[in-house]
């Protein structure tokens, strides 16, 4: 019986004197990692070479290729992306699809998820604050990533 309640009072009294995990959003922002797979974006409308591929495999049909001006570059419903990345490993063209490290997604209107090319090749704003790398603040918690 006392020990049940001793345990979680010590526990909690550790935890005073630890740095603190969480930071300042929306002032101060996790950095995400390099891999990490936000917001599709198209590196170039020019880039792309109209394949269609992205769209084929596309599991959650996504994406539509559709014809811009004179050419046809893909258009992306941000609503039906589940970040599985198949489009971005099928297509042939360095220079079209990647990921953004963007997750601020939201929108207030289900039709800003959808991405015409022009809009999909540009980059997420960021607006300016401070991005805090979660190993940084592991490592001032002592709490090391090294193998
Ligand atoms: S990441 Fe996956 S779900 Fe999203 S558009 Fe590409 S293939 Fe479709
Ligand atoms: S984004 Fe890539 S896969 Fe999709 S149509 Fe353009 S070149 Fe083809």
């Amino acid at each position: 019986m006392v020990t049940s309640i001793l345990r979680p009072l010590s526990m909690a009294f550790q935890h005073v004197f630890r740095r603190t995990f969480t930071v300042k959003y929306p002032f101060k922002v996790l950095k995400p990692a390099e891999r990490y797979r936000g917001r599709l974006m198209l590196r170039s409308i020019d880039g792309c070479i109209g394949c269609g591929l992205c769209s084929w495999v596309c599991p959650t049909k996504a994406i539509l290729v559709v014809q811009e001006a004179e050419r046809k570059a893909p258009s992306l419903d941000l609503g039906r992306c589940c970040m599985c990345g198949l489009c971005v490993e099928i297509c042939p063209s360095p220079l079209a699809l990647t990921f953004t490290s963007a997750y601020e997604l939201c929108e207030y209107d289900k039709e800003r998820l959808i991405y015409q090319p022009w809009r999909l090749s540009q980059p997420p704003a960021e607006p300016p604050r401070e991005y805090v790398r979660v190993k940084d603040i592991d490592e001032k918690r002592l709490i090391s990533h090294g193998r």
